[in-house]
């Protein structure tokens, strides 16, 4: 098992900011760690990577005990916490080169890992000089220098522009194929374009833990369409599996579908056998965005 957490509670002072939290993970598994703000996640993540200790509970991170061998669990984890905090002053390598003394890591494991995350064109520059997607870059560098089974990332993606976004994400994929990951994040599209599993929690209590691929089971399509011109809604309702629809704007509707084959193919025949063009088709898989807003709200 990659990740064990069993019962874990966490108090500051008087308020608890877990309470008996237990799940398990896969080798090899993305999951996705949502929840409001103060639900937790953070100092879940800072007891799995033995920064905090809980007051009570046991975590194990491939197998090895945090609390009993925290030296040793490290070594099998790559934590990059919230904020990623970095030091600006210094140079991309003589940072790296700072972070793999601390790990005993071989000094050629650092230009692998400028590799890996992408930062070869950025590496011979001032941490402050580069832009924030660049900097997650370098704190994603030093969070895989030694190798680690698990990595542990706390928002990751927070601060991007879409296109560090997309990058980050990507990368994040790519980490993910022979490691062990667990991100916050409050993105649900990252959720679903990135993760095996999801985990929602809310005032340190897990309340869903399902893999994706369940929670797209109930074949609900979401799809926001817009036509060249206006159409009554009559023809809507033509449209085959249809369970609800709203007239966005003008020529736009956001229409709900049940159905296990995909609705987009048959819209475009719709469009074509009514004299249509359609101008826009997003698809907007609510799910999971539902189900958080359902669960934590
Ligand atoms: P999240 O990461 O989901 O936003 P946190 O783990 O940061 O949640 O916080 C969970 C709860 O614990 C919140 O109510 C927060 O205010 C509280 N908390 C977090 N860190 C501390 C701390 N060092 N001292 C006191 N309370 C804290």
């Amino acid at each position: 098992m990659s990740l064990k957490v069993s019962s874990v509670s966490k108090n500051y002072n008087t308020q608890k900011a877990l309470s008996e939290v237990s799940f398990t993970v896969e080798r090899g598994q993305i999951i996705g760690f949502l929840g409001p703000n103060g639900a937790g996640k953070s100092t879940m993540m800072k007891i799995l990577t033995g920064f905090l200790k809980p007051n009570s509970g046991d975590v194990f991170v491939d197998n090895i005990d945090v609390l009993e061998n925290a030296i040793e669990a490290k070594q099998n984890i790559g934590y990059l916490p919230e904020h990623n905090p970095l030091y600006l002053d210094m140079y991309v390598r003589e940072y790296l080169q700072f972070q793999a003394g601390i790990f005993k890591v071989d000094k050629d494991q650092i230009e692998t890992c400028i590799v890996q995350v992408g930062l070869q064109s950025e590496a011979h520059k001032k941490i402050n000089q580069l832009s924030k997607g660049y900097q997650q870059r370098v704190g994603l560098a030093a969070a895989i220098l030694h190798n680690p089974k698990v990595l542990i990332l706390d928002e990751p993606t927070t601060g991007l522009d879409p296109n560090q976004l997309v990058e980050i994400r990507e990368l994040i994929k790519e980490l993910g194929k022979d490691k062990t990951v667990l991100f916050s994040t409050h993105i649900m599209q990252e959720v679903e374009a990135v993760c095996d599993r999801v985990i929602i929690i809310k005032k340190g209590k897990i309340l869903v833990d399902k893999k994706l691929s369940e929670l797209k089971e109930n074949n609900i399509q979401n799809i926001e369409v817009t036509f060249d011109y206006k159409i009554e809604e009559q023809f809507i309702k033509r449209l085959p599996n249809v369970v609800s629809f709203k007239n966005n704007y003008d020529t736009t509707w956001y229409i709900t579908f049940e159905s296990e084959e995909d609705m987009r193919p048959k819209i475009f025949d719709f469009a074509q056998e009514n004299g249509l063009k359609i101008l826009g088709l997003n698809t907007q898989n609510k799910n999971l965005e539902t189900l958080f807003r359902e669960v934590t709200a």
